[in-house]
Parts: C-alpha cells; structure tokens; sequence
C-alpha cells in the first residue's frame, strides 16, 4: 500500500489555538450566543463550540442539555437507529498502548473468522433482527482492501429466513485511495477511522513512531482520501481517555468542518467511545472522563454538529446509555458481543483474552428494543437513505431542509413492522405496535398516514419485506 497523503492535505488541527480555547472562561453571553446559532441548526466554529465546553455553573449546562435535546428532536425527532459490530480478525501489527489486540500481548487469543464462522455470525445477527453491522479489523497484511471487500460481499450474500443485513458500515486501517476504490465498490457504507486523540504529543506516547499507527497525518489524512477514492459516508471518533476532553472534542470539530470546508460535505457520524479496562492494559487515570463531562461533551457535540449522526457504543452502562441517549445520540449498538464468533456463544459474560476492551452493556436486542419503546424512542433499522443513493453532500441536501424526517420517521415504523413481525418477544410485539400507532396519529399528512399505513399492512398480512421510501 502506498503511504501517499490526499492532494489537499495539509495538518488542519490547529493545537495551540484548541489549547487556548480548552482554558477560556465561563462567559453567559458567548453561551447564549452559541445556543441559539445552533437552534437555527448551523454547525458551530471552533471557538463557539469552546464556549459551550467552558460552561461551569449548573444553570449554563442545563441550558446546553435542554438545546441538545431539543435540536435532536427537531432533527432526528425520536427515532433511534440500531447497529451491532461484527469483528472479523484481530491479529494487527500496531502498538496502541491502550488495546488488548496490540502486536506484543502475546496473551491475546488471536483470530481470523473463516467463511463458515463468518455465515455462522451473520445468520446469528440476522435470527435476531439485525440489518445494518459495522465490521471491525485489526491493521494487519492479512486484511488488504480486496479481503475487506470480500468479506463485505460475502455479508450481504448471507440470507437466512427473513433475514438480510442491509448496510454493512467500517472499522478498519487507513488505505490508499485505491484501496478505497476497492471497498466502495463492494457496497460499504460508512468508513470510519478514530483518530483516537488530536494531540499530536499524546498521540505519539501511545502510538509508537515505527509502527505504522504511529503516522498521525497518514491517519489524519485517512478520511480525505477515502472522499476521494469515492466514499460518500465517513465517520470520526476519538478515545476519550488518553488526552484532555475538551481538547479532543474540539480536534472532532476541526476534523468536522476540516471535510466540510475541503470536501463540501461533512461526517456522515462521530463516535465518542470511553477507554475501557481491558486484557493486558493498564489505564493512566490521569484522563478518565467523569460521566459529568461525558454527557457535556455529547450535548456539544450535538449543538455543533447538526446534521452528523452521532453514535454511542455498548462501552457504556445501559444507565449512561439511558442518559446521555436524549443529548443528542442518533445510533446504539444492542445485543452486542466484541469477542471473535461471539454472536453464536453460549456463555454469558465476556471473555477479556479474546476481545479487545470490556463493554458495558451486554443486553440482548429485543430487551434494549422494549426499553427504547417504553422510553418514547422508535428503533429504526431503516438503511433507505443508503440503497436510494442518499449519500454523502446528497444527504445532507436532503438532511438540511428537515426533508429526512418525513422519511426517517416513516422508514422507521417499517423497519421496526418488519421485527415485530418476525423477531420480537410477546411485550416488546405489543409495545412496539402501541408505539407505531401512536406515531402513525401524529401524521398531520392524511396521504402520507394512509400510504404508510398501507406500507405496514402489507408486512404484517401480505408478508411483504424491505419495504422503503
Ligand atoms: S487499536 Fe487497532 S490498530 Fe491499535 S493495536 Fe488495537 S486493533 Fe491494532
């Protein structure tokens, strides 16, 4: 793989100005200020966004916590969308200090999912109702573009009953452009790499140079080139733990408007994962992130970036998940399992020698399914937007006008027919159905009521399946 940078590389992450603006102060008016350019739905600068971080005093987060909800509703209204991660191999050739698959633990059980393990996975995922995955991969020779695109093929071939997954999304290694070419062209959806953190110092400490995780611009980078090898959809992330919260979440941000300002289209979504104790690490506490400031973090996050889903992991406890879920979170994974061949064990509990970091939240998906329809939220599996070429600046055509919620919305109740039908357990069928109800009410369009209610019917007595806008 050639180590070349994108054409319009240049290091975008200003650190001494993040660095100020991680220690401005409290000032009421730079928060009203900010809130209310959000409320508007513009994405916000950089020092905007530091205004919001600056906030101390209980009253100015409060407001920042009630605009984040608010914006999210406006946007996203109360759909959430479901995901699980698949890892597919974790032998990997880096160092991350932090990481249970690092080259030198030798005491990690290291795997590759064979084609059978791999049809065994997904028909596991798709008897409980999954449609869209994320693909996880270590940095190894073993997973060249041609094995990602393979694998990703091979996905979506797997068809058991009524099951299919839809959307298969990312995780692996910055490529080259070529090498993005030849994972678009299997049909992924969203390439997500984590810069892990923007503090280039940081970085470095855990990050050896010599490997090749170690290059910070060839990861930086790693997103520019995959626009123009043709991705439409990338997503951010960055390991809140190593460095400064504040700071990352202002690196996010650069990065965010970085691919805007360069690419005319921003993330399609940004992780914000929380180092995990795992196999073999020992944790500096020096950066852990007090669930206080995890949830102010995500409800900036949210008032900065408008229209870029936001993706929170099993890493947290369901009683974070609960909370930190109405600041702005548009997508969980559920019934989740990170060990390799994990989704057809027995066993309860996690296996740390085998898995890359410990999760929180080990709840089956039907039970994390009846807690979001006993909570207000619908659960969507909708991957529409994806398969009708809603990609990339094209969505977020779409997105801005606020045109997506008359087709989230719908395509949501659909997806969640589609599980109630062939999936759900006896309470989560009848709360689900209650829910769809409930929503159908809302619809002030009469036409669009009675086209989709004609649309459900049809799953539910005419067998009818994928069925979209
Ligand atoms: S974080 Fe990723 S690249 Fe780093 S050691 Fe772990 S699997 Fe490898």
């Amino acid at each position: 793989m050639k180590r070349e940078l994108s054409k319009n590389y240049k290091p975008f992450i200003d650190e001494e100005l993040i660095g100020e603006l991680c220690e401005i102060r409290e000032d009421s008016g730079a928060i009203k200020a900010a809130i209310s350019k959000s409320m508007e739905k513009h994405p916000l600068s950089l020092e905007e966004t530091a205004a919001l971080l600056s906030a101390k005093k209980t009253e100015f987060k409060e407001e920042i916590f009630n605009a984040a909800r608010e914006l999210k509703k406006n946007i996203y209204g109360n759909r959430i969308v479901l995901f699980a991660p698949l890892y597919i191999g974790n032998y990997c050739i880096n160092e991350c200090k932090y990481c249970a698959f690092r080259r030198s633990l030798r005491t990690t059980v290291r795997k590759t999912l064979s084609e059978n393990e791999l049809v065994q996975q997904i028909e596991a995922l798709e008897d409980n109702g999954h449609k869209r995955l994320i693909l996880v991969f270590g940095e190894h020779p073993d997973y060249t573009p041609e094995f990602i695109a393979g694998t990703v093929r091979k996905v979506y071939s797997i068809k058991k009953n009524r099951g299919s997954i839809r959307r298969v999304n990312i995780n692996a290694a910055p490529l080259d452009i070529e090498g993005y070419k030849t994972v678009k062209a299997a049909g992924i959806g969203t390439y997500q790499i984590f810069q892990e953190t923007y503090h280039r110092k940081t970085y470095a400490e855990y990050h050896p140079p010599h490997t090749h995780k170690g290059d910070y611009d060839f990861r930086l980078d790693g997103l520019s080139r995959a626009y123009e090898g043709g991705c439409d959809d990338v997503g951010l992330g960055a390991l809140f733990g190593l460095y400064d919260w504040k700071f990352d979440t202002l690196g996010l941000v650069s990065h965010a408007r970085f691919l805007e300002k360069a690419y005319g289209c921003g993330p399609h979504t940004l992780s914000f994962p929380r180092i995990r104790p795992a196999h073999g690490v020992q944790l500096k506490p020096e950066y852990i992130v007090k669930d206080e400031d995890f949830k102010h973090l995500v409800a900036v996050l949210r008032l900065s970036t408008p229209y870029t889903g936001m993706i929170l992991t099993a890493r947290e406890t369901p009683e974070i998940r609960r909370e930190v879920l109405e600041f702005g979170v548009s997508q969980i994974d559920a019934g989740t399992r990170i060990e390799l061949a994990g989704y057809t064990r027995k066993e309860k509990g996690q296996e740390l020698k085998k898995e890359q970091f410990s999760i929180g939240d080990m709840r089956p998906l039907d039970e994390v399914m009846l807690e979001l329809l006993s909570t207000g939220y619908i659960p969507s599996f909708c991957t529409s937007c994806y398969r009708k070429g809603r990609t990339g600046q094209q969505f977020m055509e779409f997105a801005i006008p606020g045109f997506i919620q008359n087709l989230c919305t719908p395509n949501a109740l659909l997806t969640l027919q589609e599980y109630l039908c062939d999936y759900a357990s006896p309470k989560t069928k009848e709360a689900g159905e209650k829910a769809i109800q409930a929503e159908l009410a809302k619809f002030a369009d009469v036409a669009q009521r009675e086209k989709i209610t004609r649309m459900l019917d049809g799953i539910k007595n005419q067998d009818k399946r994928d069925l979209h806008l």
